[in-house]
């Protein structure tokens, strides 16, 4: 490819609104344009790095056995009123109404669909186990689209699901399931943990996170110095009891609130022994209009009476979207909670719950969660902060202590058990001629997100720096006033195309720009190796490699060149 007759807009500035490097990468090497939020356009050095990892993800799945198909993006609502998730899946699932008033959905997951196709597709045993898989556009009304591609509304996930009658041939795929996605992961060059996941809502008996490690990741992820043992800090488990533990004594700090305010200075104004009786700190500021923060603590106060039977709820963050699912969660009427503004503590059996509007000022369209278990004396951040365990404790396996690292979910497999096939009664018939119920598995990908993971553990101060396995180009040329020099742009134009005759994706930045321009954006773009050519190394019979990663550069001769670079 010619710079000249492609699209390389890159650009000098940092963008604002991108608050992750490769975010803010992935626009300045123009790979990625923001349509509207969470809805971005693939440029086409980013669509070359999308499919490279569509590729790969793909060739790892047709090994494992698994059968590529495609199913819609738009789905019924009948078949989510079936499961059930039509009322559970909350305010992520985008619904619409066709010319015919009839409900649907824009997918963000398919379940529904793939369960439907198998139970009218499948009726005997010999035609299990089965895989089969997609790659595939996914919308999801993300509450909080952020981090570009990472966490968009729209995005591209590989999704299999699998069909089995008995434990052990599930056992079988979900294995081969894992061998597969360490094996996308480590072809990418990434470095990444599979992690035990919580099976959380869905049910099921078996699940693991696979992520991308990284500072930015928006989860923590809890890992054994000793072993192999590692889970999401949601799932990790601690061999201690809690009320052996120390109390929390010292004052925390609200983090990423613009308007800070100590746990101490909070906890002083309510009165609360913290010693015994705060068992969890929930704080979420919510639109820029109305910034809310809960704070549930779980104690034996009796500050104030409101009667409430869902208290359940309220010890689970995540729930809460809107003051209102926290007054629903508590079963307080309009009104109860007082005026926002740190004022009026509630007391719901044994939680007590404060709005604040102490995060007003976030100067962002953001929702923000904070939590802490604050039993555990751990410092404030997110809410993948709510920390089951800490640092340096034992591990379960008691093979080593808890260390913990920050993750990007690329990769999520999940043993569902029945809990689909059941709703949808999707069933084949047994070698004795009875009905079965399906046993299932799924297992996604974040194709999209992986373009992203990978610049986050790629780059350095001057732009991208890709894994050879999913760089846009494998070479970038670089031809110095070709446009001045006629040898220069003779060998430029020779090296072009042996190495295009050899099967290597070459970009040749053949613009009239000045060198110092055109060394930056292939810096920025982040092909691993480039060849620059002028008249200097001309005269002395060689191209000046230049290793990306290393920087490394190398002198070497015209007639090596391509036997070094293939
Ligand atoms: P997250 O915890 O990040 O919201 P999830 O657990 O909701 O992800 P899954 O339902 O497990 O996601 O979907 C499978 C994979 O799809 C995830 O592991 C992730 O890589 C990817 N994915 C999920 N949501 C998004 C998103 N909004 N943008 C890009 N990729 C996503
Ligand atoms: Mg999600
Ligand atoms: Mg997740
Ligand atoms: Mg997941």
């Amino acid at each position: 490819m010619r710079v000249s007759k492609y699209l390389l807009s890159t650009q000098k500035e940092t963008p604002a609104n991108a608050e992750v490097i490769s975010h803010q990468l992935m626009l300045r090497a123009g790979m990625i344009r923001r349509n509207a939020s969470g809805l971005y356009s693939w440029l086409p050095s980013g669509l070359r790095v999308l499919r490279k990892v569509e590729a790969i993800v793909r060739e790892e799945m047709n090994k494992t056995g698994a059968i590529e198909i495609l199913m819609p993006l738009v789905q019924p609502a009948d078949l989510w009123v079936e499961t059930g998730r039509w009322e559970k899946f909350g305010p992520e699932l985008l619904r619409f109404q066709d010319r015919h008033n009839r409900d649907f959905v824009l997918g963000p997951t398919h379940e529904e669909v793939i369960t439907d196709l198998v139970r009218k597709e499948l009726s005997s045993y010999k035609q299990l186990p089965l895989t089969l898989y997609q790659v595939q556009t996914k919308f999801r009304d993300e509450v909080r689209p952020r981090f570009g591609v990472m966490r968009a509304r729209e995005f591209l996930m590989k999704d299999a699901y699998s069909f089995h009658l008995d434990q052990e041939t599930m056992d079988n795929t979900y294995h081969a399931m894992h061998t597969a996605y360490s094996n996308i992961l480590t072809r990418m060059g990434l470095e990444f943990r599979p992690v035990l996941a919580d099976t959380g809502s869905i049910g099921g008996n078996m699940s693991h996170e696979f992520h991308v490690l990284a500072n930015s990741g928006e989860d923590l992820i809890a890992y054994s110095t000793g072993s192999d043992y590692a889970a999401n800090i949601e799932k990790a488990e601690s061999p201690i009891p809690t009320q052996t533990r120390a109390p929390a004594t010292q004052a925390m700090t609200l983090v990423d609130t613009p308007n800070a305010k100590t746990i101490a200075e909070l906890v002083e104004q309510f009165g609360l022994d913290i010693t015994k009786t705060v068992k969890t700190l929930i704080v979420k500021g919510a639109t820029e209009e109305a910034p809310l923060v809960a704070l549930v603590i779980r104690g034996d106060h009796e500050l104030n009476e409101i009667k409430a039977d869902k208290l359940e709820l309220v010890s689970s963050p995540f729930e809460f979207a809107s003051e209102a699912e926290i007054r629903d969660a508590i079963g307080a009427g309009p009104g109860s909670l007082g005026p926002v503004g740190l004022t009026m503590p509630v007391i719901v059996d044994h939680s007590v719950i404060v709005m604040s509007d102490f995060a007003a000022g976030a100067n962002t369209e953001d929702k923000h969660y904070f939590g802490i278990n604050w039993e555990r004396d751990l410092p404030l951040t997110t809410t993948a902060d709510i920390r089951n365990v800490v640092e340096g404790e034992p591990t379960p396996d008691g093979l080593g202590t808890y260390a913990m690292a920050r993750g990007i979910e690329v990769g999520h497999i999940f043993q569902l058990g029945t809990n689909y096939s059941k709703a949808m009664n999707a069933t084949v018939l047994d070698e004795n001629g009875k009905s079965q119920v399906l046993l299932m598995g799924c297992y996604g990908v974040g194709v999209s997100r992986i373009v992203a993971a990978a610049i986050e553990q790629n780059n350095d101060d001057r732009g991208i720096i890709w894994p050879e396995a999913i760089a846009p180009f494998t070479v970038g040329i670089l031809p110095m006033n070709m446009h001045k020099s006629h040898r220069v742009a003779d060998i430029a134009e020779k090296l072009y195309q042996d190495l295009a005759n050899a099967g290597v994706e070459v970009l040749m930045d053949d613009r009239k720009e000045r060198p110092g321009v055109m060394f930056a954006d292939m810096e920025l773009i982040g092909l691993p190796h480039v060849v620059v050519i002028g008249d200097r190394n001309i005269d002395a019979g060689v191209f000046e490699y230049k290793n990306r990663r290393t920087g490394e550069k190398q002198d070497i001769p015209f007639d090596q060149i391509v036997e070094f670079l293939t």
